[in-house]
């Protein structure tokens, strides 16, 4: 054995193992990333792999002479030839499917193979009955491997690289260009074989060729993962634009929705007053809306909504903003010099609906009456003005149809009743006994286990009256009562996660609400340790949940309190997520745990296309960032059925587990084998 085939012998063993080792980085990569195209690339490797093992010993067989049966070498050499004829073609379907972003076609898939394997019969067949051509069959197997891979992979690589390098990023390009090199490999291949066929010699480049060859294929597999990594980034980047126009737009006809009203609302009566201007918000409603919905049908009802809508839109100018609050109600947002402007501004919107619409061979006439709240050099909140503006249109509808209305005053009774309700809210703290917290189960999504409970404030009255927190956390948060009020639910919320604890429930986990104003406050994270002291808690028992909305006031700030409250081992979820507005990259830098689905999103999941692909790439978000989701407000056995479809994790709500007072709730864990029955 001469120096030289040892040398191809060791090139042709270094070949089969890097072949077989991206076989298996592809393998486990596409268990975990489920692409399609990872698939392909994976049966590509196989293929490659079965090339590399198979030929040493089919070189051995045919070198072999007359000993072996002629059968058995043509089969051996078929079955290794058509190895690295599917690698070609399921490389290329990967690509391809890649680029357009579609799947091959089983049937093509099949065409492809079954025309690769009988390319590899025929090159095989060739010069085959003579066991004296070698030279003439080295020529044809090796010489058509090198064509048909120059043929197939350079213009494949010059695709990819074209189409794909826009992007951005270098996998796309390095995966492009080794392909395109291993397609230059394949003709130098080519040229190599036939010279040494003319000269009957081999070439000293030859005896390098395995070697050669690893570099691109290297090259293909460090830009497969590449790419992969590049496109898992692109994919949770647009999940999160998808979630933020989703979630701030009326999938109907596109408008802004009540919460980037509310938003552009609040940004507007910020700057308006430097500019000298007011700010007026009107509330529309269409009359007599219903009865067309009713009578014609909701296809004709949604094209008069866009139709409604593209007028409202026409009539106003650009800097004004148009939201579809929901149902048949609009608001308009203006900032204009005096009230005059809004008058005539919103005389001529009326005006522009007064034409009939024209839908589906109907001619059609609908009103709409207007509700203005309008600020007169105050500073007024946002809700405010839009309750302001609503109670306005509240009136105009009394008094008939295609009516436009001022809110006039009643701005002191509000103060009053606020003034109030503060007063007693204080009196409560003070005395103690009228504040209660209810808890509400949540469970895991697959084995139904109720894994923590969420901790919600109830506000008993002495009238008996039992107050919800949206009526009055709201108010403690803006006379500041919400520190002492928060201080009390941790405390609380604490002295019964340890109750529940030595009584059986070790890893049940109890979760508070927290507010904007308790992250700023001095000394929280203290306070909040000293609690779980007091009580021989752990950290880990005590989740904090906080709006999305408050984590993007100021994420900085937010994030270093969140930090050391993790550090105390408590966990941190994002509330009612969806219907802030938060960046993927702010997402990345908050050091939080889970993500609250908004109850909004839950609540239309089976109904509304618009809501189940918000769920759904919260869910591929939530799995991208390694963020435990829950979906909340779970009220029917339908949504039950789709957010377990969609693979969401957690879940709570009505249809699970209403929201129950300490003593009630014991009795549900302990029917459940959570708590030992007493
Ligand atoms: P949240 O944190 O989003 O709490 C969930 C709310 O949804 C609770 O209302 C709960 O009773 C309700 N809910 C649960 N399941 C369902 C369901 O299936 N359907 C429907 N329609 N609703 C469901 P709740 O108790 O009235 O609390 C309202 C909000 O008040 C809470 O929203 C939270 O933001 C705030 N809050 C509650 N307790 C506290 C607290 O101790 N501190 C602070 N700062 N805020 C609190
Ligand atoms: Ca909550
Ligand atoms: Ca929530």
């Amino acid at each position: 054995m001469t120096s030289e085939t040892e040398l191809m012998r060791v090139s042709l063993v270094f070949l089969a193992v890097a072949s077989v080792l991206t076989y298996s980085i592809l393998f486990f990569l596409r268990r975990h990333y489920r692409r399609g195209y990872l698939q392909r690339w994976e049966r590509s490797w196989l293929w490659l792999a079965v090339f590399h093992l198979g030929a040493p010993i089919s070189l051995q067989l045919n070198l072999s002479g007359e000993s072996t049966p002629l059968l058995v070498r043509i089969l051996a050499s078929t079955i290794v030839n058509g190895g690295s004829c599917l690698h070609v073609v399921y490389l290329l379907s990967g690509a391809w499917e890649l680029r357009k972003g579609r799947v091959v076609a089983d049937r093509w898939l099949r065409i492809w193979s079954l025309s690769a394997a009988g390319l590899a019969l025929v090159l095989v067949l060739l010069f085959s009955w003579d066991h004296a051509l070698v030279q003439e069959r080295i020529l044809v197997r090796s010489g058509g491997r090198g064509l048909l891979y120059g043929l197939a992979f350079i213009p494949a690589g010059v695709m990819i690289w074209r189409a794909l390098a826009g992007r951005g990023g270098i996998g796309y390009r390095l995966l492009g260009g080794s392909i395109v090199a291993y397609g230059i490999y394949g003709f130098q291949v080519l040229g190599l074989t036939a010279i040494s066929y003319l000269d009957q010699e081999l070439r000293p480049l030859q005896l390098y060729l395995g070697f050669i060859e690893i570099l691109p294929q290297m090259g293909i597999a460090a830009g497969m993962v590449i790419v992969l990594l590049e496109e898992e980034r692109h994919s949770a980047i647009q999940a999160a634009q998808q979630i933020e126009h989703l979630a701030y737009h009326d999938p109907l006809t596109g408008l802004p929705n009540r919460s980037l009203f509310l938003d552009r609302l609040r940004s507007v009566l910020a700057s308006a007053p430097r500019h000298g201007r007011e700010v007026a918000v009107a509330f529309l409603d269409l009359d007599l809306f219903k009865r067309i919905n009713d009578s014609l049908g909701h296809a004709v009802g949604d094209e008069m909504m866009r139709g409604v809508a593209h007028r409202l839109r026409g009539a106003l100018r650009a800097g004004d903003t148009v939201a579809r609050m929901g149902g048949d109600e609009f608001t308009l947002l203006l900032e204009v010099h005096e009230r005059a402007d809004a008058e005539r501004v919103l005389s001529r919107v009326l005006d522009a609906l007064r034409h009939p619409f024209s839908i589906q061979g109907r001619e059609l006439i609908v009103t709409a009456s207007a509700g203005v709240a309008i600020t007169a050099g105050e500073p007024v909140a946002a809700e405010s003005l839009v309750r302001h503006a609503d109670l306005a249109l509240y009136r105009a509808k009394q008094e008939g149809k295609d009516v436009l209305r001022f809110f006039e005053g009643g701005v002191e009774d509000d103060h009053t009743v606020r003034l109030a309700l503060e007063l007693a809210l204080r009196r409560a703290l003070e005395v103690g006994d009228q504040l209660l917290l209810y808890y509400q189960p949540l469970f895991a999504a697959g084995s139904g286990a109720v894994v923590g409970v969420e901790a919600l404030l109830r506000w008993r009255q002495p009238s008996g009256r039992l107050r919800l927190p949206t009526e009055f956390v709201p108010l403690a948060e803006a006379s500041g009562l919400i520190v002492p009020l928060g201080r009390w639910v941790i405390e609380e919320a604490c002295r019964q996660a340890a109750g529940w604890r030595q009584a059986g429930a070790v890893d049940l986990t109890v979760a508070v609400n927290l507010s904007a104003r308790q992250l700023n406050a001095a000394e929280f994270v203290q306070q909040l340790a000293r609690s779980l002291a007091d009580c021989d808690l752990p950290g880990s028992a005590l989740q904090v949940e906080i709006t999305e909305s408050v984590a993007m006031q100021d994420v900085s700030l937010v994030g270093s309190v969140l930090s050391r409250l993790r550090e105390l081992g408590v966990s941190v979820t994002l509330d009612d997520f969806g219907t802030g507005y938060s960046s993927l990259a702010h997402l990345q830098s908050l050091p939080i745990d889970g993500l609250k689905i908004d109850a909004s999103f839950v609540k239309t999941v089976h109904s509304d296309p618009g809501s189940e692909a918000i769920v759904r790439a919260i869910l591929s978000l939530g799995k991208e960032l390694q963020l435990e989701v829950t979906a909340e407000g779970v009220e029917t056995e339908q949504q039950l059925a789709i957010l377990s479809r969609l693979g969401c994790p957690q879940l709570q709500g009505f249809y699970l587990g209403h929201p129950l007072p300490p003593g009630e709730l014991e009795t549900f864990l302990t029917a459940r084998g959570v708590l030992g029955a007493a």
